[in-house]
């Protein structure tokens, strides 16, 4: 069977160092492995407005910065396809019919979801869109035949409960759909980066995040005021790793080769983990030796990415051609599952030849 990835993001602003350690990263590596047959990013506009309704403008300017974002960290349009999900018309009509085989109280059971309800603080003012988003995520997986999502761990219950629906549509129509299985980071820490506050993940309607286009400047200004232990006051006291913040972004993003590089006199981070759990390591040293972890990593996305900005037409030739390309197969996915459901009236010659011998025999 063909190996096929299908992964998206909403854009609803710049991507950020969770979407990269928590998916982004690994795209790359997939794609370079050469190892799938075919891989579908998708910009989920479609998904976003579910809640930005009132304000179409924040998505419309954001489609280019993800994009840029894609192409700067390596995602390569030869190699992947990078398309708008409201341009694929199949997906909206997945969905619909998807809608029957879902129950509203399985969506209501769904825990991101119920989190994400509760963050945006909707309570009786919930769109239907927003509630119903894990159906047209199952439409945009399953039209593409997707068979591995790389994601967050946030994703898990959307995953899931794509592959109910997979299951109940064979079922009830034949095997058409194709169940997809979850990718996460081997590492713990990037299934669910947490913020530069400590608490939840980095998100973007948190404001918690360092963005992968952020200037030097930027990125030095917000590690240099990042959450560690609210207890270690003086350079002496002992301090915690666990829940510290630059710890976890250092668990994500230090390699071996950055202490020989910018910290020699530690040969390790579970070193450096020791000593400030000991007494006697403060966090402005750790804070620095962070910042060129981060720099280490983000240079030459930067560079790449000051490349794509000054050819931005192309940008969108790019995703025209991955959405025209992603169109034909969610084409063709949609005519399967509509035969499958008996609602090809027109291109079933057989029904048409039955009643017409019904009615005149
Ligand atoms: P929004 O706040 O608009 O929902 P977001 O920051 O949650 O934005 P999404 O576009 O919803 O980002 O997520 C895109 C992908 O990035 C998903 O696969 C998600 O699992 C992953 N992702 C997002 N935030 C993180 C994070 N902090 N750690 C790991 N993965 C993440
Ligand atoms: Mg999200």
């Amino acid at each position: 069977m063909a190996e096929i990835i299908l992964t998206g993001d909403r854009p609803t602003g710049k991507l950020h160092l969770g979407h990269y350690v928590g998916s982004l990263k690994q795209r790359v590596v997939l794609q370079d492995s050469g190892d799938f047959d075919k891989i579908f990013i998708m910009i989920a506009d479609a998904q976003a407005l579910t809640d930005n309704a009132d304000n179409p403008e924040k998505i419309r300017t954001n489609i280019l910065e993800v994009a840029l974002d894609y192409l700067s960290v390596g995602i390569d349009p030869d190699r992947s396809n990078i398309l708008i999900q409201s341009q694929i018309p199949a997906l909206a009509e997945l969905s619909f019919y998807y809608m029957n085989l879902v129950t509203v109280a399985r969506l209501q059971r769904n825990p991101t979801v119920k989190s994400e309800v509760e963050m945006r603080g909707f309570s009786s003012n919930l769109p239907v869109g927003f509630f119903a988003y894990p159906i047209s995520q199952a439409a945009d997986i399953t039209a593409f035949k997707a068979t591995v999502v790389p994601t967050g761990e946030d994703q898990e219950p959307m995953i899931e409960q794509t592959r109910e629906i997979v299951r109940k549509f064979n079922q009830t129509y034949g095997e058409v759909l194709v169940e997809p299985r979850i990718l996460l980071s081997d590492n713990k820490v990037c299934k669910r980066l947490p913020g530069t506050d400590g608490k939840a993940k980095m998100s973007k309607s948190l404001g918690n995040g360092i963005y992968i286009s952020d200037d030097p400047e930027t990125v030095k200004k917000k590690v240099m005021s990042m959450y560690t232990d609210p207890d270690h006051i003086q350079v002496s006291d002992p301090g915690k790793v666990e829940g510290n913040t630059v710890f976890t972004y250092l668990d994500a993003f230090s390699v071996p080769d950055d202490f020989g590089e910018f910290l020699p006199e530690y040969s390790c981070l579970d070193d450096l983990k020791d000593h400030y759990k000991k007494g006697g390591l403060g966090d402005v040293k750790i804070k620095k030796f962070l910042i060129n972890v981060l720099e280490r990593e983000l240079s030459p996305i930067r560079k790449r990415r000051s490349e794509f900005e000054k050819d931005i037409a192309g940008v969108y030739d790019i995703l025209k051609a991955g959405t025209a390309a992603a169109n034909k197969v969610a084409d063709s996915t949609l005519a399967e599952a509509k035969e499958a459901m008996k609602i090809n009236y027109f291109d079933d010659s057989a029904l048409i030849r039955s009643q017409e011998e019904m009615y005149n025999n």
